[in-house]
């Protein structure tokens, strides 16, 4: 009997379809047979666009486009019944399926009803918080139902391939209320869901109480990722793309030895590949590497995904489900020793706001004071750019500026408050950045080469981040990338010669 423990997470493109949950099927198979491996833990998205869906039908029941919400509904059952269809083909199992997606699609409906009817009823002045934030917590119930139904597909199909493993129909994750970032506004906002904060002591003793039981008797537990329900039992989700991190949250309470997470590239790269043409894959990171990368928006780990194992120095390997035999990137202690950036990411969409004083002479700026009004709207400082005395400059998500201006001009007396908006972020990282003193004048040359401003900045041991117009973002990571990391080795024609002309080889 495997003694150690290990979670694998699978992302929405790897369940996005039934021949792509058979393959993860067959990975999670293979890591049960493989004798060095530590016994999985599954951990599911929904499939891919599912939650997307499935907040768009959360829209229109809010806004009373009843037919249409049916139409997205009718188009979502279908998905899942055609995936159902080919990842399962023992007909018997299929059809236990088939009945228990039939269930789920009733208590869907049933979760839409009340979400209706909770957007058509005004909270009364007294109402208690739950009372308050009664349509994002309805709406969190109906975002639920992607990942449960994820798990009834991957859970059959893995028993489907002779393995004994089952679907935890229960959240094992316990949160917190979601607490609504300006709480009055939020309530209008129909479609959104709002990240809870898991309870560790009492989501460890829920998630082994569910599944130590079953592991005493070999069985492969498939769970849900990205969401858990609070002490009184609502429904809640980790927030959008949250299912990293509600992976990392049962690893931590599960005291596993690993984390692999299967997502749909060869594993961290040195930029998003979409974006760059040449990226390389990074083998190894730093957590702090990995933090940073995904704070400045590499999308491959959700940004929270490191908090609950880092400081047990449980390691994460992110790999690619349609490549597994490649060993992808450890994020974990110890990282790479090369000097230079390791990684170029761009967080677009921010707002640069300038908090000075009128008074040269008046009192000093009040840091703390700021970032408090910030973040009473809800609005943690993306990047700290400068500040002096009698001057704070800092970039916040450009949703949240108008208000977090407000907030400054209202309470901070003489201070002048200003933003501009449609920024970018460009940041260089790699624990070797600043051991190569040349880093930070390749990084600017490279920008600069591209007539490409750089508005402002901040640094610190682990890179340097540029702040640049959101229009040049592309252009500024593609040159960054280009100058710092994998120079673009332009295509040389050699002119034919008159041998291979007259050979018709050209
Ligand atoms: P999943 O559905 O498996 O959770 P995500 O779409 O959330 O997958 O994350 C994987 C995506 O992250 C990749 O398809 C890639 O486009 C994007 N990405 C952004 N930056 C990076 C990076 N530095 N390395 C790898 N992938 C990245
Ligand atoms: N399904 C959730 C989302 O799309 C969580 C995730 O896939 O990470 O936000
Ligand atoms: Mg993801």
């Amino acid at each position: 009997m495997k003694s150690q423990l290990q979670v694998l997470k699978f992302g929405g493109t790897s369940v996005g379809n039934g021949e792509r949950i058979r393959r993860v099927a067959q990975i999670i198979a293979r890591t049960f047979h493989d004798p060095a491996e530590a016994f999985p833990i599954v951990v599911v998205s929904a499939m891919a666009k599912v939650t997307d869906q499935l907040l768009r039908i959360a829209t229109l029941v809010c806004t009373g486009e009843l037919q249409s919400s049916q139409h997205e509904l009718k188009s979502f059952k279908q998905k899942h019944l055609d995936a159902a269809d080919k990842a399962i083909h023992d007909s018997q199992k299929r059809n236990i399926l088939l009945q228990q997606l039939e269930q789920a699609f009733v208590s869907l409906e049933q979760d839409v009803a009340y979400l209706h009817q909770v957007a058509g009823s005004s909270p009364s002045q007294n109402a208690s918080p739950e009372a308050e934030n009664a349509i994002p917590l309805a709406t969190a119930a109906v975002a639920a139902w992607g990942e449960r139904l994820s798990v009834l597909l991957v859970a059959t199909s893995v028993s489907d391939l002779g393995l004994p493993a089952i679907p935890l129909l229960e959240e094992v994750i316990i949160t917190h209320h979601p607490v609504l970032p300006g709480s009055k506004g939020m309530q209008q906002a129909f479609g959104v869901v709002v990240g809870a904060d898991p309870l560790p002591e009492e989501t460890r003793k829920n998630a082994q109480a569910i599944i130590f039981p079953l592991l005493d008797q070999q069985i492969v537990p498939v769970a849900a990722g990205f969401i858990g329900h609070t002490l009184s039992g609502r429904a809640t989700t980790l927030g959008r793309n949250g299912s990293d991190y509600s992976a990392s949250v049962i690893a931590a309470a599960l005291d596993c030895a690993q984390i692999t997470i299967y997502t749909d590239v060869d594993g961290v790269l040195s930029a998003d590949p979409r974006q760059v043409m040449n990226t390389r894959l990074l083998p190894s990171l730093t957590y702090a590497e990995a933090a940073r990368l995904s704070w400045f928006g590499a999308k491959v780990l959700h940004p929270r995904t490191l908090i609950p194992i880092a400081h047990r120095n449980i390691p994460v390997r992110v790999r690619n489900t349609f490549r597994p035999s490649l060993r992808g990137t450890v994020v974990g202690p110890e990282g790479r020793q090369k000097s230079g950036a390791a990684a170029i990411t761009v967080r677009r969409h921010l707002s640069l706001i300038t908090v000075e004083s009128v008074d040269m002479f008046g009192a000093p700026e009040n840091a703390g004071q700021v970032f408090a009004l910030a973040a009473r709207v809800g609005a943690a400082p993306v990047a700290i750019c400068s500040s002096s005395g009698h001057h704070l400059s800092f970039v916040v998500e450009e949703d949240a500026a108008a208000s977090v201006v407000a907030l400054l001009q209202h309470d901070m007396g003489t201070w002048r408050v200003r933003s501009r908006n449609g920024l970018a972020a460009c940041a260089c990282i790699g624990s070797g950045f600043t051991v190569d003193p040349m880093s930070p004048a390749r990084a600017i040359t490279a920008l600069a080469r591209e007539r490409i401003p750089v508005i402002t900045q901040g640094a610190s041991e682990l890179g340097i981040t540029l702040i640049v117009e959101d229009i040049d973002s592309e252009r500024a990571l593609r040159s960054l990338h280009r100058d710092l990391i994998a120079p673009v080795i332009p295509l040389v024609r050699h002119a034919a010669t008159v041998n291979e002309k007259r050979h018709g080889v050209l």
